[in-house]
């Protein structure tokens, strides 16, 4: 019997090697990918909705970037930028998001009459070099967008000292009157201390949370307390994967401000973004 213990704990031993051969080997090949990869080629930025808790207004969008890399196909967000934070590749790649957002941005403005604002994902690497803001500066002269229009979603993260250079920097983006949200709220280090410190606009409160609203009691006092605390401190909220009428209607009710998810729009393209959530009001 214990021959037979033995063996099998080797064999998953051996199991579990391969595995993170494996996972190391994909690493490898997705990294050199986007090292080679022609940004212009196979990088697109998606963009979803954010509606006002009826489906009526339009408020805003995100920009949700996306890979088709010739050699790999279609890659996740959620598996290459980690990847791309980890070898610094994201500073060029965040650049290139900035960019391209703002020139929809541009594009849009001058196509429709609708007020709106855009999400941009920034990473934690970004908001720690050096030149950031100037960059992002720069970005907004070339493209003469307007500061309002841009809302940086950062998420909450532990490398995000409170006491660092972080706090400047979001505090000179704000004064350049960019919105800064924190994303995925509810879930990891955010606090009201973390809240406070950083000149934070927006809430996203993360889709994990949002998912058992309407079946975890529990579940929806905290939302319906996260919600009433932003408010409290002039701070808007935005419910991050909405999916069901059912949520909408109770985030309606805890007075949540804006709502994101496949409810009222999955991530689509730019061209198809128009079509569905801006042709309708066309000048
Ligand atoms: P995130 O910023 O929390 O983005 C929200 C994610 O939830 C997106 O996944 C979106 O497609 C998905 N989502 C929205 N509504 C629903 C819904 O109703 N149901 C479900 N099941 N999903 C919904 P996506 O596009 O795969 O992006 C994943 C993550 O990758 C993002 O999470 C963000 O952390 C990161 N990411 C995406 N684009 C960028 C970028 O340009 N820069 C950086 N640094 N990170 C990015
Ligand atoms: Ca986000
Ligand atoms: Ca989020
Ligand atoms: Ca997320």
């Amino acid at each position: 019997a214990l021959k037979q213990v033995k063996s099998s704990k080797t064999e998953s031993y051996a199991l579990y090697d391969e595995t993170l051969h494996q996972q190391e080997r994909r690493k490898q090949e997705l990294e050199l990918a986007l090292r080679d990869s022609d940004f212009g080629r196979e990088l697109k930025l998606y963009f979803q909705p954010e509606y006002e808790p009826t489906g009526t207004t339009l408020i805003g969008m995100e920009a949700l970037l996306r890979w088709r890399s010739p050699a790999l196909g279609l890659v996740g967000p959620v598996e290459f930028i980690p990847i791309a934070e980890e070898t610094g590749l994201i500073l060029e790649i965040g650049e290139w998001v900035m960019k391209t957002a703002m020139e929809q941005i541009r594009d849009w403005n001058k196509r429709y009459e609708t007020e709106f604002f855009v999400g941009i994902n920034i990473s934690a690497v970004q908001l720690q070099n050096t030149g950031f803001v100037g960059l992002v500066r720069k970005l907004i002269e070339e493209t003469g967008v307007n500061a309002s229009q841009l809302n940086f979603e950062i998420t909450e993260s532990s490398t995000l000292n409170p006491n660092g250079a972080a706090v400047s920097i979001l505090k000179q983006l704000s004064e350049m009157g960019i919105s800064i949200a924190v994303d995925d709220f509810g879930t990891g280090y955010s606090s009201y201390g973390y809240i406070k410190r950083f000149s934070i606009d927006i809430l996203k409160i993360d889709k994990q949370l949002i998912d058992t609203i309407t079946t975890n009691p529990n579940d929806a006092q905290v939302v319906k307390a996260i919600i009433a605390m932003a408010s409290a401190l002039n701070i808007r909220t935005i419910a991050e994967g909405v999916e069901t009428k059912e949520q909408a209607r109770l985030l309606k009710k805890m007075n949540c401000d804006i709502i994101q998810g496949y409810l009222f729009g999955k991530p689509v393209p730019a061209e198809e973004f128009a079509d569905l959530h801006l042709d309708k009001e066309e000048c």
